[in-house]
């Protein structure tokens, strides 16, 4: 048994309450704050390989990763030293570094559509450059996007946006003005008619197709088959850039993202999380033809005081390299494999509706019958059932995406232990929730 009776977090509650005082809602970003589930969120002392540590003495075993990034588990030697060694040569220059141009190189190796890339600092700021890109290269204003994709907090993509906004019941977020949200159009992911539709109706409007090729933010949702070809091949008739949100999906699915596991190069990607090993750095890249466009070479504007930061851009090639060299994805495949596995036996035995769902290290347990294809299946997922499940599964050592709209993400740091762990656990938990 893996039960811990005595679980309690009176340090956390203490330290929730102190920076409530302060903070919005106690947190820096809203899904921390554990308002799906209910209840208050442990503050956390360290991170070590595939585990977390709170101040209320608890270990867990990780699977948010810090919510992706951490592929390779939490202080990575290589990772570790580079950084290291990067922080004693200066923290940033606001001039350029020759590291900027070595992972520019790596990640225009590794990702088919990326000849020139740009670095940001978040997913977001990728996203917003991204679209401007888009709009700034085409000369039309309209972006396709499909309800349940989240691409960061840009306003105008702040529309049927999923992960924590999904999460809070405020798709559309107060203070996105009418105009921002007026030349974003939407479809539900996994209809490639429904996009089909939208471009015929707005002939010569739309600037690009957005989306996650693998949600990842309305819980994990796989391009059905055959979506992302048809993608590809309407928005080349209609003269229509498609741009992969690849900030998740990035270096975690494959080395060279999904563009690279599904063979569908997209016109432009996006990149965050683990192309910062775990610091904050972000990326968009494209053509050299569309790239070239942007200042100083061209006249779309971006620009970012700490972008190409070297700690930053020093734990992302550090992170890229061991990737690229090791064996992590035959790895990461078994591992996430057993998991799903094991979470859909316990599911079964428990007697509870649900469908895993997993493409690599990234996964879904959802409690609806499935299969689950869009938003709209997702939210008919039994949430409650989700959150009990949750807390159980935390009392138990395990620390699960605190929503059902959330993915999992595995790490090379985690052991086949770890995994079945976690399957004991969720039997326990399983019992306890639906119980
Ligand atoms: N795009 C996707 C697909 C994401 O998952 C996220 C973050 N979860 C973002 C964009 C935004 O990235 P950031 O939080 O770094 O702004």
């Amino acid at each position: 048994a893996v039960s811990r009776p005595d679980f309690r977090l009176p340090k956390s509650h203490e330290a929730f309450a102190r920076a409530n005082r302060v903070i919005p809602g106690g947190v820096n970003s809203p899904a921390r704050a554990f308002g799906a589930v209910g209840g208050e969120p442990p503050f956390m002392a360290k991170a070590e390989g595939a585990y977390l540590f709170d101040i209320d003495g608890h270990q867990y075993i990780d699977y948010i990763g810090s919510w992706g990034p951490m592929i390779l588990g939490h202080g990575h030697p290589h990772v570790r030293e580079a950084a290291a060694r990067a922080l004693e040569l200066g923290t940033s220059f606001g001039a350029p570094t020759v590291r900027e141009a070595e992972i520019a190189e790596a990640v225009a190796a590794a990702v088919p559509s990326i000849e020139k890339v740009r670095f940001v600092s978040s997913g977001t700021e990728a996203t917003m450059s991204a679209i401007r890109l888009a709009r700034g290269a085409t000369g039309r204003d309209k972006v396709i996007k499909m309800a349940g994709h989240y691409h960061g907090h840009v306003d105008a993509l702040l529309i049927q946006a999923g992960s924590a906004a999904t999460t809070l019941g405020t798709p559309n977020s107060p203070g996105v003005t009418a105009g921002a949200a007026k030349d974003t159009l939407l479809c539900p992911f996994n209809d490639a008619d429904a996009v089909a539709a939208l471009l015929e109706q707005h002939r010569g409007e739309v600037a690009a197709v957005l989306l996650e090729p693998i949600a990842g933010n309305m819980g994990l949702v796989p391009p059905g088959p055959g979506y992302l070809e048809a993608l590809r091949a309407l928005t080349e008739r209609h003269g229509v850039l498609l741009v992969f949100d690849e900030v998740m999906t990035g270096f975690r699915v494959a080395y060279g993202g999904a563009q690279a596991l599904y063979g569908v190069t997209p016109d432009m990607t996006t990149l965050g999380k683990i192309v910062g090993g775990g610091l904050p750095a972000a990326a968009y890249g494209s053509s050299a033809k569309v790239m070239d466009r942007v200042s100083p070479a061209g006249p779309v504007f971006q620009a970012g005081t700490l972008s190409g930061n070297p700690l930053a851009m020093a734990a992302g090639l550090a992170t890229l390299e061991t990737l690229r060299e090791g064996h992590a994805y035959e790895r990461l495949e078994a591992l996430s494999a057993r998991l799903a596995e094991g979470l859909g036996r316990a599911a079964r035995d428990a007697k509870v509706p649900h469908v895993v769902q997993r493409v690599g290290s990234m996964l879904t347990l959802f409690f609806h019958d499935g299969p689950v294809r869009n938003y709209d299946d997702a939210r008919r997922s039994d949430t409650a059932l989700f959150a009990r499940f949750f807390w159980e599964m935390l009392a138990r050592g395990v620390y699960l995406p605190c929503s059902q709209f959330e993915a999992a993400f595995v790490s090379a740091a985690h052991t086949e232990a770890d995994i079945d762990h976690t399957i004991d656990a969720a039997r326990e938990a399983l019992a306890a929730a639906a119980g």
